[in-house]
């Protein structure tokens, strides 16, 4: 696939939220129906009762095949995608947990399914004052900070640079002078380079300290 084409289908996903997706029968015919869809790249996620006729059909075969499209009067107009792929029933809970936060991302609807509306029926049915506001900080952190939250589950991104786990810390060669500083005070034995020339961290040593950021007076240790 050449990088021309990939950018069409992403963008093209991007643009619409249904699909029409046909999957076999056990008597050979097509079933397509009507679903829903988000997208991961090239993976896309609907959501379907687990004991639908689809999802009998995947079991048997996982060949599927399906059409992204906009209605349009003019059908020279029409640009979408006709796509033959494979599918599989999610089974792991981390994988169900990722599909239903990109689909509540892109179907604000879905949010009976989501922790907010988790919250909200804690809020209703708590039988005393402090259960009624137990889920208070969980609904104004939403409210507040969502992007912050989508960024975290769903992008695996720090936007603060603060979360360890989702951080790493780089050089920009551009800005590097190779003076040393941050070799030096590397405790880690992470940071390589020659006097004046570009140095550069090892992502499996570091430790994320921050150190070598804080001694780099040439602003040139950054945080992806
Ligand atoms: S302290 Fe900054 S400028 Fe000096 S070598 Fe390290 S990254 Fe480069
Ligand atoms: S963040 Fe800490 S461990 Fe990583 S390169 Fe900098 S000083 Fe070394």
């Amino acid at each position: 696939m050449t990088p021309a084409t990939k950018r069409f289908i992403l963008g093209q996903l991007k643009a619409h939220r249904n699909m029409s997706f046909a999957t076999v029968r056990s008597d050979g015919y097509p079933q397509a129906t009507t679903v829903g869809y988000a997208n991961d790249g090239l993976t896309l996620y609907f959501v379907c009762a687990r004991d639908s006729q689809k999802v009998r059909n995947l079991r048997r075969s996982p060949k599927v095949s399906l059409t992204v499209n906009k209605d349009l009067a003019n059908w020279r107009k029409i640009t979408g995608l006709s796509m033959g792929a494979t599918a599989k029933v999610l089974e792991r809970p981390s994988d169900t947990k990722r599909a239903f936060a990109l689909l509540s991302r892109k179907f604000k609807e879905m949010k009976t399914l989501s922790a907010e509306d988790l919250a909200d029926t804690v809020t209703q049915t708590a039988l005393c004052g402090l259960g009624k506001t137990a889920a208070n900080p969980v609904l104004s952190t939403l409210r507040y900070f969502r992007e912050e939250y989508e960024a975290h589950i769903i992008d695996n991104k720090c936007p603060a640079g603060v979360c360890k786990a989702l951080i790493e810390y780089y050089i920009d060669p551009e800005k590097c002078t190779g003076c040393g500083t941050c070799k030096q005070a590397c405790i880690h034995n992470a940071i390589t380079g020659e006097k004046k020339e570009v140095h550069v961290i090892n992502t499996d040593l570091c430790q994320k300290c921050g150190i070598c950021r804080s001694e780099c007076k040439f602003e040139a240790i950054q945080v992806s």
